[in-house]
Formats: C-alpha cells, structure tokens, sequence
C-alpha cells in the first residue's frame, strides 16, 4: 500500500515535471527533447513497478526497470547535448545492454533479488554520478553556477542513494531483505529513486532558464548587426572598469573610432555594401583586442573600445595598430571590393572623471584627426598634460 501510493505521487510529479518540461520544446534548447523522453519513460517505469503481481513478472521487473535506466541514461544525454557535448549514444546503449542482460540472467537464469538490486542500484549510482561530473565540468563561464551546481548535488545525493541501497542489499546475507518488504529502509530507498527523475527535471528546469536567460541577456547586450556590444552595455562595463581601475591602481583609456566617408561608401557600395563593411571591420577589431578588452558599437559607423590596464602610449598603439589594419582590409562582397579607413581618437581616464567627460576628449581628439585628413589616430591633449602623445 505505501509503495504503491509512493510510486503513485512520483508518477504524478514526473508527469507534472513532464508538462513543465513539454512546454520548454519551443525553446529550442538543445537536449530538451532527451529529459522529455526521459520523463515519459519514468512514467511507463513506475506504475509497471506499482503492479508488481498484477502484471506478469516480465513487465514489472524487466520491462520496468530496463524503462527507468533507459530515462536515466536520456537525462545524461539531455545533459550532454544541453551542454554542446556529445552523449555517446553507443556507449549509453553498451551498458543498457549489459544492464538488461544482467537483469534477465538473475530473473530467468538464477532467480537473485539481491544481485538484482544490487547491479541496478549500481548502474543507477553510476550513471548519476556520471551525469554530476558531466554538468561539474560544463559549467558555462561567466554564468552564476548556482542552478548548474544545485543539479549537481542532486545527482550527488541520488548516486550515494543508490550506492548505499546497493551495498546495504549486497551486504546482507541472503535471502536478503525484500525489495518491496514495508521496513523504514525500503521507503527511504523507494522515495529517493522513484524521486530521482522529477528532482533532477526541476535542475534541467533550472539549468534551461540559466541558459534562456543568456541568450536574452546576449541579444539585448550585443547590437544586432555587428555583434559588438551595445553602446548600454558598453556603458554598463566601462564604468564597471572605471572600478576595477581604482581598485587595482591600473590605467584606463579609451579609443573613440569612426570610419572615415562612411556616407561615400554607402553611395558606392551601397546600405547593404555598407553594412557588410561595418561587420567585417568588427570581426578585425575583435582579433586584435585582448580578451578584457572592451568594444562596442556607439552608433551608425562609430565604435569604442575600452582598454583596461593601458596607458595613452599603449592605446595609441593599439589604436594605430587598428587604423594600419582597417586601411589595409579589403572588403569583399556581391557589392565588389572596398577600402575603407578609419580615425581614431584616444584619451585616457582621469580618477574621478565621468565616462561622459572622458569621451568627450575621446571625441575631441577624433574630430582633430578628422580636420587633420582623416585614416589618422590622436590623443587628447589636456591642458594640463603637455607630453601627451600623438601618432598617425
Ligand atoms: P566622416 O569621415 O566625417 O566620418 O564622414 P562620414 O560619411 O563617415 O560621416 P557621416 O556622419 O556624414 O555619415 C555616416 C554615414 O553612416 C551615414 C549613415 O547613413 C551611415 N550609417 C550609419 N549607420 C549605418 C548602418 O548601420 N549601415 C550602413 N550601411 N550605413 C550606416
Ligand atoms: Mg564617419
Ligand atoms: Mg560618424
């Protein structure tokens, strides 16, 4: 009676994580289609598990149980395709296969509960355990870790679980105790594997809304052309930097690009000409920065870029570096082939300046190169800094 009607409240919870889950196959994440499958094959498992000596013993032990591996064995590959690896379907299927042959013999060979619980508690710890070390590896960088650890310690705790029933049916003399005796022990057990696949849905839950999160967080941080971040965001970090450079006692500067005739090349080219230009010279850009670096898209053909730990001689430099390359890209398209230029003005963080103040000398400097003749870098020469520098 209790094993039944615990085997009923986890077929309604995995048929309710199921529906949670079913309504995440629009997401297009990848792996979501395995951990709804993995869902419905619990749900097949528990009740074939339920009507024990109702239904013949072929669908309640074999049937049932090779059911419930298999929807472990498709929330690892869930796992492995949500986290861009591969589930290695050959070897999910090897140890299926094993697991099945393992079953059949000690039902129909040798009629063994003991050795039956025992390799299914193993192969379910092992699996488990496979899948925490699988997401612990994967965690996305830059990502909050909480839902992708919380998962983690849920396949943790079930493996040990399983691990522990195993040993406790393994280590008792045989007969053994009952696989569905009423004992406190059995209940526990009964509980933590028939609650395995909704606990670890709600992760896979968790972990898909980290991941959804992203992609919204991306879109909305990044301009949709070029991909270069958007000048909101581009904001958001440079005064974060702003931060950072106060507390490490590092330098700050700024380089405040924008391409040169941009109107003429759209006249020549045209939008689309144009456009193929402004994302080709941001994938140039972004080969010649550091990772740290920071580049955004200020607006039309007007970029930035933040460089942390660099004085006004090194963002110089890397702002001639820039101008050399950009004036040297050929752009190729159905549009032909073009040639552009860019100038670039260079200024560098005073403590207590204001983002908009150190832009503004950014800006002054790139106007000066503009009215200097254009495909040309300077800095911005404050009153107060004579020996500031200038190349181009
Ligand atoms: P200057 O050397 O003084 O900067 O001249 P310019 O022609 O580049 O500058 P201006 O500000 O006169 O013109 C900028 C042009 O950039 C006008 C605008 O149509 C074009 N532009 C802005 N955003 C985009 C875009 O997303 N795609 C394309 N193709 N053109 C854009
Ligand atoms: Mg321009
Ligand atoms: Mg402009």
């Amino acid at each position: 009676m209790l094993t039944t009607s615990l085997l009923a409240i986890t077929s309604l919870l995995s048929f309710m994580m199921l529906l949670i889950m079913g309504s995440l196959l629009r997401s297009r994440v990848a792996g979501v289609r395995e951990w709804c499958i993995a869902n419905v094959a619990v749900l097949v498992a528990l009740p074939l598990f339920a009507m024990r000596g109702v239904v013949p013993d072929f669908l309640s032990i074999p049937v049932a149980n090779i059911t419930l591996a298999g929807g472990l064995l498709l929330y690892f590959a869930g796992c492995a395709r949500f986290l861009g690896q591969s589930p290695h379907w050959p070897a999910l299927g090897a140890s299926l296969g094993v697991l099945a042959a393992a079953i059949v013999f000690w039902r129909y060979g040798t009629d063994d509960p003991q050795a039956r619980v025992m390799v299914v508690s193993a192969f379910h710890a092992a699996w488990l355990l496979a899948t925490a070390v699988l997401i612990a590896r994967h965690v996305p960088p830059r990502r909050h870790p909480y839902n992708y650890w919380l998962t983690v310690g849920l396949a943790t705790a079930f493996a040990i679980g399983h691990a522990v029933r195993g040993a406790v049916f393994g280590w008792t003399p045989a007969p053994g105790p009952e696989v569905f005796a009423p004992t406190m022990f059995n209940a526990v057990m009964l509980t933590i594997g028939a609650i395995v696949m909704p606990a670890m849905t709600m992760g896979a839950v968790m972990m898909i809304h980290d991941a959804m999160l992203a992609t919204a967080e991306e879109a909305a941080n990044r301009d949709y052309l070029t991909g270069a971040l958007s000048r909101k965001h581009f904001d958001l970090l440079a005064r974060q930097e702003m931060a950072r450079a106060v507390a490490r006692s590092w330098p700050l500067s700024i380089v405040v690009i924008d391409l040169d005739h941009f109107k003429q090349i759209n006249d020549t080219h045209g939008h689309a000409g144009g456009d193929t230009v402004l994302r080709e010279f941001v994938k140039l850009v972004r080969d010649i920065l550091r990772e740290g670096d920071v580049f955004g898209r200020l607006g039309g053909e007007e970029f930035a870029v933040l460089l942390p730990g660099t004085d006004t001689p090194g963002a110089i430099r890397i702002a001639e570096r820039l101008r050399s390359q950009a004036s040297r890209h050929l752009v190729a398209g159905p549009f032909g082939v073009c040639q552009y230029t860019l100038s670039g003005g260079v200024a560098t963080w005073h403590e207590h300046e204001s983002l908009e103040a150190l832009c503004m000398r950014a800006d002054r400097a790139l106007y000066a190169a503009k009215i200097s003749g254009r495909n040309l870098v300077l800095s911005d020469v404050l009153p107060s800094d004579e020996t500031a520098s200038e190349a181009g």
